[in-house]
């Protein structure tokens, strides 16, 4: 059982109790204050401005871009929106963030009071309640190496969203989910790319542990700034072991931050929580307060995209799918964008589904690529899927012969016609050249034909096989069938 994730001195004694704060790259084009491009991978320093470097004197100017996705996250998640919300400066020092301030949102949040449904491991659902959402900008980027200290500011000003849930979560495992459901709900949205590896998301986890049952929480640790849900897990599961280990042995637990080390698999102190917290927040007099009109909100509401379950709905009223179908097709957007494409391109929606279930799925998964295939070097297009399916349907190739030509196309880049050429994969479907070869087999099979023709029905699988084995298993089964019955019982009268 999943919850056995805190297992060793926890045994069941101490109750995990987690919440998370998670935050998330918008994807705007330019960054929150000033129009400083966001892209990815530019040369240190080469995306700056006066505004987010925090030259005196430059003013910053609300993205408004970052505010439509940051409510559109906050409507999905079914926070209720302030009408205004307030900017305030969060005062700590740090090399990488220039104006020794970050502008961030405080005790008027931009929404609060939503929820996330979680599917846990047995099949129920669970819900998470969520805090608040509010905007800030993202801090630079240290780089510590031996000669010294490198700061990139390009991230300076980036727009982030802070989900801060409430504390619902109870194992390490729930925790995983919790956030691989707000990725997947923020995919949907298109309110950021949740690439990981860039920063695009990113996780501060609170734990505490209580005597189960108990009603107040205990002391609580944070654990800073993960960027992966494995690492999210491990690290969970490393502090609630090291929490436990303090209260069997009667000490207190220390409320501090903690940096997760991946390579050593442990959280090691960062700072004192009396330092870090004490941020003298106070409201940023350069901005006004943020104010949405009733008429703004309610646009973004109904532009609001499908969510995953009312699109997996739509695809078993639209296209007659299984539920399950549905379900594995919805997993991500990019997923179920790709079953759609080549859906329109080929009637038979079961039979797509079949296949970007079966063999694109595996093809992806066998190529550590992600499920579209469009990262790698020759992307599948969907409509491909459904020129080779047409070519299957119109019997020009058999369904194995399909799979082998599908794996050649992702391999090479090339055509699905092409590789059925040069493999010489094509089925013989001309119906004069079979023609030839049956005749062939029923004179030389006298016995076997006046069996047949006696009643011996089941002996057409043997013709078949003979038709097959004189051609090298090119001819289209379904048609030497149907020639070898008409052969057979035209020849009888
Ligand atoms: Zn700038």
């Amino acid at each position: 059982m999943p919850e056995a994730a805190a297992p060793g001195a926890a045994d069941g004694k101490w109750e995990p109790v987690i919440g998370l704060e998670v935050h998330v790259q918008l994807s705007t084009a330019s960054k929150i204050f000033c129009g400083c491009s966001t892209a990815y991978g530019a040369p240190p320093n080469t995306q700056v401005c006066p505004i987010c470097l925090g030259y005196p004197g430059a003013l910053p100017v609300l993205n408004a871009g970052a505010v439509e996705l940051a409510a559109r996250a906050a409507l999905a998640l079914g926070c209720e929106i302030h009408p205004r919300s307030i900017f305030a400066r969060k005062h700590y020092f740090y090399p990488d963030l220039p104006k020794g301030y970050q502008i961030s949102q405080y005790d008027r949040p931009l929404a609060t009071g939503g929820k996330l449904a979680i599917r846990l491991d047995d099949g129920s659902a669970k819900t998470i309640r969520i805090t608040r959402v509010h905007l800030e900008e993202d801090a630079g980027k240290s780089t510590h190496a031996v000669e010294g200290t490198r700061v990139d500011f390009n991230r300076c000003g980036t727009p982030l969203i802070e989900i801060v849930s409430e504390p619902d979560l109870a194992s390490p495992r729930e925790a995983f989910l919790y956030l691989s459901a707000l990725k997947r709900a923020l995919e949907y949205l298109e309110v950021s790319d949740c690439n990981m590896e860039e920063g695009s998301l990113r996780c501060d986890a609170n734990v505490s542990l209580r005597s189960r049952g108990a009603a107040r929480l205990g002391t609580k640790t944070e654990v800073k700034n993960v960027n992966s849900f494995r690492y999210v897990e491990a690290a969970l599961a490393f502090e609630i072991e090291r929490q436990a280990g303090i209260l069997e042995r009667g000490e207190a637990v220390v409320h501090e931050t903690l940096l997760w080390d991946s390579a050593r698999g442990e959280a090691r102190p960062m700072r004192s929580k009396e330092l870090s917290h004490d941020y003298r927040y106070f409201p940023e007099p350069d901005l006004e307060p943020l104010a949405l009109e009733p008429g703004r909100l309610s646009a973004i509401r109904d532009a609001l995209p499908e969510s995953p379950g009312a699109r997996a709905d739509r695809f078993v009223a639209q296209y007659g799918l299984p539920a399950y179908d549905a379900a594995v097709l919805t997993a991500t957007r990019p997923l179920a964008d790709w079953f759609e494409a080549a859906a329109a391109a080929f009637a038979d929606a079961k039979e797509v589904s079949n296949w970007v279930m079966g063999e694109v799925l595996r093809l992806a998964n066998e190529r550590g690529e992600a499920v579209t295939l469009a990262p790698a070097p020759r992307p599948l297009a969907p409509a491909a899927l459904a020129g080779l399916l047409a070519l299957k349907a119109a019997g020009t190739i058999s369904g194995s012969a399909a799979k082998e030509v599908l794996a050649a196309m992702v391999e090479t880049g090339k055509d699905a016609a092409e590789i059925i050429r040069e493999r010489g994969l094509e089925q013989v479907s001309d119906s004069a050249a079979l023609s030839a070869e049956i005749d062939a087999v029923i004179a030389a099979h006298p016995d076997e034909v006046a069996a047949f023709r006696g009643g011996k029905q089941g002996l057409i699988g043997f013709f078949v096989g003979q038709v097959m084995k004189r051609t090298g298993g090119q001819a289209n089964p379904q048609l030497v069938n149907q020639l070898l019955r008409e052969k057979l019982a035209g020849q009888e009268g």
